[in-house]
């Protein structure tokens, strides 16, 4: 996957305005990934056509080059397609707050059960458990062994009862015991059938529950998508949790429960361990998926760099020519900083290594520019024509800072090159720019 579209970043670089045509191809990798991640057809779709779109006409104006542009855009949209924030779980106000789990056999809804008493015990309340699985003694022997292990009471009666009348008995007991929280586990299928979905909604209409959580196995992929609309449009859910995260799975399954469902994926499995369960971070999830979560972390610091303000004042500035040498600082100095984030930088696909030595460079020269532009008269920052037209204030800016008259010289045409490129990068091409010639 990272190879896919580490090329279709590489085939960005260098250009410096994301198009209608040099996206084509990024985006065919991106959709070819996400394939490959497991997300289901009518999902990559959708995404594909929404990242495109938003894409066309972004440019390098705010600190950041089209190709991490575009990664921005790619992981955003992902994040939103998994629901962007963490969904906490929500609590019953009064009574105890009851979680019914369901999902196919074997995706972990029994080690579920008893994580999510252990997380929730940690958090203060108190848990208690129901054996709903009466299919298979093992079942109900398993969730009493795990319910030992974190601590937490099981409500168990025999394989003879049924789920509705267990539910019921086990809800009756928590009350009397005034437990905070209430789980039930029940008993999956290898597929979905009427009888286990007729069962469930006999449950639910007992437990009357805060949270229907799907457990779906972070491996099921593609089939996620109509595993989860079915069991909405049947039972109804109020949200999912992903197991099986430890494996190698891509995580597509992710991507399809919000979007077919509009529930969100509360939590997440990474482990055998009672401890692996924790919220399910959409950032993270994105990262994952792209497998370059690091990216995330450089375009958001790219972004405290340049903020929004300050490059929409520098747009106008550049619509009308006006870039001067305080504008060229500021640039400079953020792109400077950007460098900085060598470590950050090295991680993304396209970007190769930044040297420490490259690092020094860019430092270095900009404490020269530094150093020239400190000496400048408010007038000359402003006007850097001034400087262009006057070889005597050259010498005067060289001679105070220190620094040789090529030095200066080469400033004066550095801003102006940049004026040109981003006036073009604008597409305010009209009348063009150009680059005078020092007199
Ligand atoms: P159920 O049939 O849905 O109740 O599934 P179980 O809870 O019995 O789990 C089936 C198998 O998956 C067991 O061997 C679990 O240990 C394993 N399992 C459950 N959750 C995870 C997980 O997050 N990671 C890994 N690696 N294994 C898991
Ligand atoms: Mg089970």
């Amino acid at each position: 996957l990272t190879s896919g579209l580490e090329s279709a970043w590489n085939r960005l670089k260098g250009e410096e305005v994301l198009t209608k045509e040099n996206i084509v191809e990024p985006m065919r990798d991106i959709r070819r990934a996400l394939l490959e991640a497991d997300v289901s057809l009518p999902v990559v779709r959708r995404f594909v056509q929404t990242v495109s779109e938003q894409a066309v006409g972004v440019g390098v104006i705010r600190g950041v080059r089209p190709d991490q542009q575009l990664v921005k855009i790619v992981s955003d949209e992902l994040v939103k397609l998994m629901g962007g924030e963490v969904s906490e779980l929500t609590f019953s106000k009064s009574g105890p707050t009851v979680i019914l789990l369901a999902g196919l056999q074997g995706v972990g809804k029994t080690t579920v059960s008893a994580k999510l008493a252990l997380y929730l015990k940690k958090q203060g309340k108190s848990c208690m458990l129901i054996a709903g699985d009466v299919y298979r003694p093992a079942a109900i022997d398993q969730l009493v062994i795990l319910g030992k292990q974190v601590d937490v009471p099981v409500y168990a009666v025999g394989t003879d009862v049924k789920p509705a009348e267990i539910a019921k008995q086990g809800l009756q007991e928590a009350k009397k015991k005034n437990v905070d929280v209430v789980i039930m586990d029940t008993a999956g299928r290898l597929q979905i059938d009427k009888t286990m979905m007729d069962e469930l909604k006999d449950v639910k209409r007992v437990l009357n529950p805060t949270e229907v959580l799907l457990v779906v196995d972070a491996m099921t992929g593609q089939e996620a998508a109509a595993l989860v609309t079915t069991f909405n449009l049947e039972i109804g859910i109020t949200g999912a949790i992903l197991t099986k995260l430890d494996g190698d799975s891509r995580g597509g399954a992710a991507l399809s429960v919000k979007e077919v469902s509009g529930k969100p994926i509360k939590l997440v499995g990474r482990g055998e361990r009672m401890e692996d369960l924790e919220p399910f971070y959409p950032d993270r999830m994105a990262g994952r998926i792209l497998g370059m979560g690091d990216v995330l972390s450089f375009v958001e610091k790219a972004q405290e760099v340049m903020k929004q303000e300050d490059a929409e004042d520098l747009q106008k500035k550049i619509m009308s020519a006006k870039f001067d040498f305080n504008d060229f600082l500021k640039q400079t100095r953020a792109v400077a900083r950007m460098g900085s984030m060598s470590r950050v930088l090295g991680m993304i696909p396209g970007m190769g290594k930044v040297t420490p030595a490259q690092i020094r460079e860019a430092e270095k020269s900009l404490q020269i520019m530094e150093a020239m532009i400190e000496v400048m008269t408010p007038e000359e920052r402003e006007q850097p024509e001034l400087l262009a037209e006057s070889p005597a204030r050259r010498k005067r800016i060289a001679q105070e800072s220190g620094k040789t008259e090529q030095q200066v010289s080469q400033l004066v045409a550095q801003l102006f090159q940049m004026r040109v490129r981003m006036k073009n990068l604008m597409g305010a091409m009209e009348g063009g720019g150009s680059v005078p010639a020092l007199s």
